[in-house]
């Protein structure tokens, strides 16, 4: 079966087509600049080179004509729509609600909606992009995969804030977790790589992106994870500030006088490593250049950085008794070895050795500690559009 697989975002739209049989991608793509001027399409069938068509998109129902045209199109299409068997939408709030992905149906949308208010920015978008599908492609079968279901096995101790209780049975609020389609992913094959039985492991997933989380994975139900009721608390992240006393936004305000949402938009886009290395930059191959040239600011956000990973590691270790293993994952898990050793040198606590060579990789699966390592080190490329597509195919099949 070929399954479309849709993340949705308020201006973007990110698209691939997968063989649900050999897991190919046969096409993938992006819109961007949805609904203001200047917008696009960029695509690229597999095998042949991208493809970019500027043109107006006023809508999100325009965006996946274009997809849909792009996929089918005689000269570089790669498919007829009847070959579309069904949908992945990516959604990034499913509360309380879902707990693993389900098939798309009224009530599903519903319950989406009134989540919403969870993930004001996402959500919202998530649903255009199922509404514009369902008008599209009439009929063919969709799935939402959530960002917080892999999370939902949290136990309460590690889900609830020192909040009033009221707070939690009112307005649900509570630690729910993000990039759960990716953790779950890479526990999963750590799992097989390691070739054990997952309850027979207890896993830490470090998600180190421009956005960054890290989880704890026992017996292969997720224990606890560093994002909360947003993706902003947890790690220092490229431009998000990770934990802080929530005393800092009054006191912000007062010094700034500033508004509320002034203050939320400095948390989520000026700070982490951003923010710390002086506006340097919010990626770690100018901030790993900075740091071996002497920028003060680039040693300072690194190296606060990699504490707070540490800090965590340490943390979940504590949670789950003990750790078989470490997993690096996304844009700077996978790709950054300078960021992996400050990291891996700091886990002699836990017996945890780096093989200096085998740190070496970038973008693929190996093992980087040392064969007398306590605690195996591994490199995992996440992979969440195929995650997604699995899903989809699993309750549409
Ligand atoms: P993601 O959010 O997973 O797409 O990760 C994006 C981030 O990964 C970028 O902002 C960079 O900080 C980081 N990144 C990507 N490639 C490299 C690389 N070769 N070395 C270090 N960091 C990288």
């Amino acid at each position: 079966m070929k399954i479309l697989v849709i993340n949705c975002g308020s201006s973007s739209l990110k698209f691939q087509l997968i063989d649900s049989d050999s897991e190919a991608v046969i096409c993938k793509g992006l819109c961007e600049r949805i609904g203001i001027d200047g917008s696009q399409i960029s695509y690229t069938p597999e095998g042949k080179d991208k493809i970019t068509n500027v043109t107006p998109m006023p809508d999100h129902n325009r965006a996946i004509e274009l997809v849909i045209e792009a996929l089918t199109n005689k000269e570089n299409g790669v498919v007829e729509l009847s070959e579309i068997g069904a949908v992945g939408h990516r959604i990034v709030h499913g509360g309380e609600k879902f707990t693993k992905s389900v098939v798309i149906n009224e009530e599903v949308i519903k319950a989406i909606e009134e989540v919403s208010d969870l993930a004001p920015l996402h959500n919202p978008a998530n649903l255009i992009g199922i509404r514009a599908c369902q008008k599209v492609m009439p009929g063919v079968p969709m799935v939402a995969v959530f960002d917080t279901a892999f999370h939902q096995t949290m136990p309460q101790n590690a889900y609830l804030y020192g909040l009033p209780y009221s707070y939690y049975e009112k307005y649900g609020i509570r630690r729910y977790g993000f990039h759960g389609t990716s953790h779950s992913y890479v526990s999963k094959r750590a799992v097989e790589i390691l070739g054990k039985d997952a309850k027979d492991l207890n896993l830490i997933v470090c998600h180190l992106g421009n956005g960054a989380s890290i989880s704890a994975v026992k017996g292969g139900q997720c224990v606890d994870t560093s994002m909360g009721l947003t993706p902003l608390e947890g790690l220092i992240m490229g431009t998000r500030t990770g934990d802080i006393d929530p005393s800092v936004v009054e006191f912000v305000m007062k010094k700034e006088n500033s508004t509320v949402a002034d203050v939320t938009n400095f948390l989520n886009k000026k700070s982490g490593v951003f923010g710390l290395s002086d506006e340097l930059s919010s990626d770690f191959r100018d901030l790993e250049d900075g740091y071996n040239n002497g920028h003060a600011g680039a040693i300072r956000a690194v190296d606060a950085f990699v504490y707070r990973v540490v800090k965590y590691i340490g943390a979940y270790t504590a949670a789950m008794g003990s750790v078989d293993a470490i997993c690096f994952t996304a844009g700077v898990g996978e790709n950054s070895g300078f960021v992996r050793k400050l990291i891996c040198d700091k886990l002699s606590f836990i017996g945890a050795v780096l093989d200096n060579d085998a740190n070496k990789v970038r973008g693929e699966e190996k093992f980087i500690s040392t064969p007398e390592s306590k605690v195996k080190l591994l490199v995992v490329p996440t992979n969440e559009e195929l995650a997604i597509a699995r899903d989809t195919f699993e309750l549409c099949k």
